[in-house]
Order: structure tokens, then C-alpha cells, then sequence
């Protein structure tokens, strides 16, 4: 990743340890295993733990490594590079959502939750979407807190697609906790809850792929919170769509960066079957209308790595300086919409290369390519994606929420 864009030393060192680290460990038989049994990978992924991969962007006080968030993103390419939907099951889905907790939560919070994720003692969930709809969160919720003491609230409600939903320890639950509130959205709160007996899990069987990756519907009956549980405490009581936004981004640039390396390795098997595989006396890369869409995905797999430099290096100011939000946001929605296309335009140019090896599993790129469409459709469909860019460029009085 990133050759031609100037790394540390101690950069380049992170980047070597998690390509070893992957190519030793994804092993085929592993991650096609994982995927059959539609099982987490819970041993791989504490090793990954252990070895601080998953940690790296974590403050070093509650476990982490104390290193930025290219440093993590570097790492999560290198993992994708050898095989994106595990690395998307470990190093994505395990800790769905931990920044909010890093970023926003209260001491205790940090405390509570980070060792143990970081430790891979536990899984985490992030819960936004309902079975009425995710694209629009900012209607008036159908999970609700209703305060019912002094500090208490009682949840109740139902979230759908849920990552981790059957296995999560910890989750941030967005609910409404002001239904009067206009607009709806100031009157959400994010709590971090805890898995329990108030809490149902339903799994959602028959994805079209990443099935390492378990997806539930869970529904909370009366589960008991209180002020303390709220992300960041009582003073973010009905800021947590403002949060859920600010996160966004972030997020939204590790789909672009899965999507980036997924391309480029399909795009390395492509190019090594062309050159080998024969057909009417030649290679098939001698083949004009193969050869042409090689080179397409390739210009477009070296701008998508363009794209991703920027797109982090503007977050990272943007952490610091609300000022690039904007422009942070932005970049994050085109990154997370052209990384998700290329994907699919990559896994599907490979297939089409290794012919009808390319539809059978042991060639891996039909599942990659299952696998690719769910990066279309979670934390902002592509729709959405465009919405966002395009209310960037023209302005909110011209494009108003969608
Ligand atoms: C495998 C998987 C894992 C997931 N994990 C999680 C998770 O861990 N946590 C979580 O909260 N959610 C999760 N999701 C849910 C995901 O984020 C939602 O499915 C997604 O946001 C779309 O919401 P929806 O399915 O309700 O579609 P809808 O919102 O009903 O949208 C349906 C269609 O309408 C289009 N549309 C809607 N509004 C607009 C508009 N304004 N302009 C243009 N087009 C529009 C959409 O683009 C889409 O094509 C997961 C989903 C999947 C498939």
C-alpha cells in the first residue's frame, strides 16, 4: 500500500508485521472454513489481538498501542490484501464502533470496555439500523429510552442487521430518548449497553456472503440503564446522532480501504492467470478486450489508493480541526463509494479472467465478490454515499437532508 507515498520507518515495520502476520495465518483452508461454518473466528481473531493489530489507533492507558489511525489503516489493508472478508470479520466487524467509546466515552466507559476488545476477550456491537429502515436515522427512532427514575431509563425496541448481534459483549445502541424533539434527530442518544437477559437475538440466516461475520436482529425488552450508560455521560444526552456523525467518516474509510486492497489483489490474480492461461494458441491477456479492462482496474486501483491517502490524512486533521469535517466527510463518502464499486469491479474482472475456475470456491474470488456487495449497501448505501457528496459540493440551502 501506499508505494510512492513517503512511510516512517516504524510505519513500514507495521506494515511488514501484519503482511506476515496475514499471509502466514489466513491460511485458504482457514478463511474458506470460517466462511462454510458461517462461524466467527474466534481463535485467529485473539491472536490478531495479542498481537496488538487490532489495537493500534487505541490509547496506550486502556490497552492499546497508542499509534494513529493511518498506522491502523495501514494494517487493515495489509490484512484485506490477503483475504478482505476475514480481515473485514476481524479487524472491522470485531470492534464495530470502538472509536465511539475511545473518542466519546466517559473514563469509566474506556476503562470498562477497551481492555478487555483490546485484550480479544470479548466482541463488540454497534446498533443503528431498525427493520423500518437505516438509511434515514434521523427520523424519530423506534427504539426508545423512556426515563423511568432519578438516573434509570428502561430501553425497549428492535435493531436489525446487526454485526456481532449473537456474540457481542458490549454495544452502542442508538435510541431515541426525546421522541418530541424537532428535529427528530436532536432527540437521540447513543448508550453503551451490556449483553443480558433483557436483551433477544435473532440470527439472520442466508446472506448472500461474509458469512464469518455473524448479522442478528436484537431486540431489547425493559433493559435497565442509567445516566452512566449514556456515550460520554448525561452531558451527551440527545447528541448521539451528532456522535453517530462524527464517527461516520472514519468508518466509512475502512469499507474504502477493504475495498481498495480487495481490488488490488483481484487484480494481481487476474494479471498472473492472463499472463499463464492459454487459449487459440495464446495467453489470454494477449486477448485486446481482457487486457483493456486490466488496465481500467488497474488506473483505478492506483486512485483509489490516491483517494485513501487523502481521505485519512484529511480525517486526521479534521480530529483535530472541526474546520475539515466537511471536506473530511466528503472524502470519506467518495472513498467508501468508489472502494465499494472497484471491489465489484475487480473480484468480477478476475472471475471473468479465470473463466469458469473463477465461479468455483477454490479460486476464493467468487466469494470476495459476494462478499464486495455488502460494501455497497452497509453504513450508508451507495445512494447515500452520493447524497452526502453532493450536498458537500452544492450546499445544504440546494440539497437539502435526505
Ligand atoms: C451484512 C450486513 C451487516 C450490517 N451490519 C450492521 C451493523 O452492525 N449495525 C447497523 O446498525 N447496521 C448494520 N447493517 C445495516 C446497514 O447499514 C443497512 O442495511 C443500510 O444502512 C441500508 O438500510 P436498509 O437496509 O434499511 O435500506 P433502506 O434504508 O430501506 O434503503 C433501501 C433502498 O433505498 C435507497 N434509499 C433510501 N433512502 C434514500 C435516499 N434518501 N436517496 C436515495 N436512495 C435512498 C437505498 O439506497 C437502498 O437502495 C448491516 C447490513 C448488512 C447487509
Amino acid at each position: 500500500m501506499f508505494t510512492g507515498f513517503e512511510l516512517t520507518e516504524e510505519q513500514k515495520l507495521i506494515r511488514n508485521a501484519a503482511r506476515e502476520f496475514a499471509e502466514k495465518e489466513f491460511t485458504p483452508e482457514r478463511v474458506r472454513g470460517y466462511e462454510d461454518q458461517g462461524v466467527f473466528p474466534w481463535e485467529l481473531y485473539r491472536k490478531v489481538c495479542q498481537h496488538g493489530f487490532l489495537s493500534l489507533h487505541l490509547p496506550e492507558e486502556f490497552g492499546g498501542q497508542g499509534y494513529g489511525l493511518f498506522e491502523y489503516y495501514l494494517c487493515l489493508y495489509e490484512f484485506a490484501k490477503v483475504d478482505p472478508p476475514l480481515a473485514d470479520t476481524i479487524l472491522m466487524g470485531a470492534h464495530f464502533g470502538v472509536e465511539l467509546i475511545a473518542d466519546f466515552g466517559t473514563y469509566e466507559q474506556k476503562a470498562k470496555w477497551l481492555p478487555p476488545l483490546t485484550r480479544g476477550e470479548i466482541v463488540m456491537a454497534s446498533m443503528f439500523t431498525e427493520p423500518a429502515g437505516g438509511s434515514d436515522l434521523s427520523r424519530v427512532l423506534d427504539t426508545r429510552a423512556v426515563k423511568v427514575g432519578e438516573k434509570e431509563w428502561r430501553i425497549n425496541g428492535t435493531k436489525t442487521f446487526i454485526t456481532n448481534g449473537e456474540i457481542f459483549r458490549v454495544a452502542n445502541v442508538l435510541v431515541q430518548t426525546d421522541p418530541n424533539a424537532n428535529p427528530p434527530y436532536r432527540g437521540q442518544s447513543i448508550f453503551v449497553v451490556e449483553n443480558g437477559p433483557a436483551i433477544d437475538t435473532r440470527p439472520i440466516y442466508g446472506k448472500m456472503g461474509h458469512r464469518s461475520s455473524p448479522t442478528s436482529e436484537v431486540t431489547f425488552t425493559d433493559l435497565v440503564v442509567t445516566d452512566e450508560d449514556i456515550l460520554g455521560g448525561i452531558q451527551n444526552l440527545n447528541k448521539g446522532f451528532y456522535l453517530f456523525m462524527e464517527w461516520l467518516p472514519l468508518s466509512r474509510i475502512k469499507i474504502g480501504c477493504l475495498g481498495v486492497a480487495a481490488s488490488e489483489t483481484a487484480l494481481q490474480k487476474a494479471v498472473q492467470y492472463a499472463k499463464e492461461r492459454e487459449a487459440f494458441g495464446k495467453k489470454i491477456g494477449g486477448f485486446q478486450g481482457l487486457a483493456h479492462r486490466i488496465a481500467e482496474v488497474a488506473v483505478k486501483v492506483e486512485l483509489g489508493k490516491s483517494l485513501l491517502f487523502r481521505a485519512i490524512k484529511v480525517l486526521e486533521k479534521a480530529r483535530k480541526d472541526k474546520a475539515y469535517l466537511e471536506e473530511s466527510t466528503k472524502l470519506a463518502s467518495m472513498m467508501k463509494y468508489y472502494g465499494a464499486a472497484l471491489a465489484l469491479e475487480a473480484c468480477d474482472l478476475a472471475i471473468d479472467v479465470f473463466g469458469g475456475y473463477g465461479y468455483i470456491a477454490d479460486y476464493d474470488v467468487e466469494r470476495w465478490f459476494r462478499w464486495a456487495k455488502k460494501l455497497e449497501i452497509v453504513e450508508g448505501t451507495k445512494e447515500i454515499q452520493k447524497n452526502v457528496i453532493a450536498r458537500c459540493l452544492l450546499g445544504r440551502d440546494v440539497v437539502k437532508r435526505f
